[in-house]
């Protein structure tokens, strides 16, 4: 018997050689091997006579080898291997190519099962490279046959027979982390059948019953997950704000809040004057204003007394914010300071102390205020800006930091609602649905790069009209090595200012960047002295201009739907008429829809669903963005029912056993799925 968390390569049967492949699909031990789960099944149950096969149909045919297999090189790297079998129907030709060994596997005389494609006539059938097994074996013929997802290097073969030897090194004795009352109140199956049959499904039924457990489990463990993180939360008293009226606050901002952003503000006021810590997420599309929803609710925490901290993804948002919120609240009373990683070391002790005594109301800044050495007075607002950069393990670190702050999280990646009810479970939502006014719609446009100069020219047109445009840069990576941002977004630049536009000025940002080097340039885009701006994805996220009204994105096909429409979102900021120009020379069908979704709408919401069919949940729950488990099994574009069935068990585990204390293998679990550091979770 093996443990889960032994190397595959200790597997008996496995061995060095398939470890090093297996590593390749990023398989370590021996859970990571029997939970690689396939994407597709093949239905391999079909059994003809030679003489029944159809051109152009799969089937299996029961044939004995009918002559000495021959070898011949057609060429350099090009062997075949020919050979005829018969039943008592007819004969069959078959042809392997490149796999010569074959002419010493296959014995004159012998019966086999061939599963392939039927090709040929009726005078002449064929096969190319069928699969082939001795009649009994059952593994590759007369089954459905799992089809793994896989990377260059690495066979069905080898992946299936690994995993046979990893089931069988284990399958007695695997341990079942659903308590037996659930799995029998839900009618899941053993989790022994369970991943026998996702993987070697004896029929549809046995893979419908396989799945539907597995499915069931993963998010369930998603839930109780999601529960733990939020525990600590949810009984909580806050801390109560006075319910000043907001209107000395309306009346310093330059101009009138949006219906929509005007009632953000007011949930929010809600919450926290209501004596229960405020748990919210504002969403809205990118250009709605979240951020003066976010200065409404840090003024009416000063008023109380209560200090706040603004957390953004990146340096130079956090700089922003600080520089467009600063003013505004100062103004109001509100004493603001920036914390970076790039605060010199003196102004961040001044900082630091004038926060501990209370002299600062709001701190704005990146991953540094979650450090161990940032210590509030009286933390009584927390505010996350993009909140799809931070992982769900992160905010509930920086909740911990105050006397149970009130949290604030802003989100401009609209989520469809499948997801949104998983990730945000218990948040409370406010919706930005509008815009401010004047707006326009951002013209969008696919091409190929034959529109080159076309585009040059359109850039000139809009920079002599006094515009400023962004131009999206990719990584692209150089005969197999890393991606060099820093390289492809400087001799883009260069190439541009040179040769395209020797009358503009062109400059280059990128993340390798010093923070003050990049601060100087987007300092300079902002005031208009620079026309075009060539990037990485560093803008990607809030960067407001609102001068600039052109966003061209190079290699189109290189990013997300989320993310081609978050790069949008940087122009149509002002009052300026803005164009969105993709260029991918990519023609696959995927890409021409996705880049289609962008020309047909700008509504963000619309295009999250549309994101969600194309490309499935797994980017979304990818740890980079929520610092959730990936969904391995679990589609949630079909999966709603048991998604609903396994949340109503977890709570109601939950509400029996909080700390899943009388459940501690499920609580292992879990912990290892989130990742989490017993801080986090506790
Ligand atoms: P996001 O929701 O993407 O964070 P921002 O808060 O950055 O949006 O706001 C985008 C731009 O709109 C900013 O320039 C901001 O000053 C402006 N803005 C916000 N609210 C209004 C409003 N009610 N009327 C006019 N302009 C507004
Ligand atoms: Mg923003």
């Amino acid at each position: 018997m093996a443990d889960l968390t032994t190397n595959v390569q200790y597997v008996k049967g496995v061995g060095e050689a398939r470890a090093k492949s297996l590593r390749k699909l990023g398989i370590t031990d021996l859970r990571a091997l029997i939970s690689f789960f396939p994407r597709a099944y093949e239905d391999r149950r079909e059994f003809r006579r030679i003489a029944d096969l159809v051109p152009g149909e799969y089937a299996c045919v029961r044939a004995m080898v009918a002559g000495e297999p021959t070898l011949s090189h057609i060429r350099k790297g090009l062997d075949l291997v020919k050979l005829r079998v018969v039943d008592e129907s007819a004969a069959l030709e078959l042809t392997y190519f490149n796999q010569s060994y074959l002419k010493n596997n296959l014995h004159t005389g012998e019966e086999y099962v061939f599963y392939g494609k039927a090709e040929g006539n009726l005078l002449r059938r064929q096969m190319t490279n069928p699969v082939f097994e001795r009649e009994g074996e059952g593994r590759v013929t007369g089954r459905i046959v799992p089809v793994y997802p896989l990377t260059a290097g690495v066979s069905q073969n080898v992946l299936s027979r690994s995993i046979r030897q990893g089931l069988d090194a284990c399958a007695d004795e695997l341990p079942d982390v659903l308590p037996e009352e659930v799995r029998a109140a839900h009618r899941l199956c053993h989790i022994r059948y369970a991943y026998e049959n996702i993987h070697f499904p004896a029929d549809d039924e046995a893979l419908r019953v396989a799945r539907r457990r597995l499915v069931f489990e993963e998010l369930y463990l998603l839930t109780l997950g999601l529960r733990l993180l939020r525990a600590r939360r949810s009984d909580s008293d806050g801390q109560k704000c006075e319910p000043v009226p907001l209107d000395p606050f309306y009346a310093a901002l330059p101009f009138a809040l949006t219906g929509a952003q005007a009632r953000a503000v007011e949930d929010c006021a809600r919450d926290m004057a209501s004596g229960r810590a405020m748990n919210r997420l504002v969403q809205g599309d990118v250009g709605s204003g979240k951020t003066m929803v976010a200065a409404a609710a840090v003024w009416f925490a000063a008023r109380s007394g209560l200090q706040s901290a603004l957390m953004a993804p990146t340096e130079i948002l956090a700089e922003q914010h600080f520089k467009t919120l600063a003013p505004l609240l100062e103004g109001l009373g509100v004493r603001c300071a920036l914390l970076t990683a790039s605060t010199p070391a003196k102004a961040r002790r001044e900082t630091l102390a004038r926060l501990a005594e209370g002299e600062l109301d709001l701190l704005i800044g990146t991953h540094a205020l979650l450090s161990p050495d940032v210590a509030y007075q009286r933390l009584g607002l927390v505010v996350t800006d993009e909140q799809h950069r931070f992982g769900v393990a992160q905010r509930a670190l920086l909740g911990g930091k105050g006397d149970n702050p009130h949290l604030l999280v802003m989100s401009a990646t609209p989520i469809p609602r499948t997801l949104a009810l998983m990730i945000y479970g218990d948040l409370d939502v406010s919706l930005i649905d509008e815009l401010p006014p004047g707006r326009q719609r951002i013209d969008t446009f696919a091409v190929n790069s034959g529109y080159h100069e076309r585009i040059y020219a359109f850039l000139r047109k809009q920079a002599a009209e006094g515009r400023q445009a962004y131009v999206v840069c990719p990584m692209v990576a150089e005969n197999g090595e890393l991606p060099d941002e820093r390289k492809a977004v400087t001799a883009y630049a260069e190439k541009l200012q040179r040769e395209v536009f020797p009358e503009l000025t062109v400059a280059p940002i990128h993340g390798k960047m010093k923070p003050k080097e990049k601060e100087t340039v987007m300092r300079d885009f902002s005031a208009g002295r620079i026309d075009i701006l060539v990037s990485t994805t560093v803008v990607e996220v809030g960067v407001d201009v609102p001068n600039a009204a052109v966003m061209l994105i190079e290699n189109a096909e290189c990013f997300g739907l989320s993310q081609l429409h978050q790069l949008r979102g940087r122009v149509g900021r002002g009052t300026h008429k803005s164009y969105c120009i993709l260029v991918s020379d990519n023609t696959g069908e995927d890409n021409r829809r996705r880049l289609q979704v962008m020309t047909k709408t700008n509504n963000g919401f619309e295009i999250a669903e549309e994101d969600l069919k194309l490309r499935g949940p797994g980017d979304f729950f990818g740890s980079r963005q929520h610092g959730l488990p990936s969904l391995r099994v679990a589609d949630l574009s079909c999966d709603m029912e048991l998604l609903q069935e396994s949340r109503a068990a977890a709570e109601a585990l939950i509400a029996a056993d909080p700390a899943l204390a009388g459940h501690p293998a499920l609580r292992r679990r879990i912990d290892e799925l989130f990742e989490l550091n017993a801080g986090a979770m506790n």
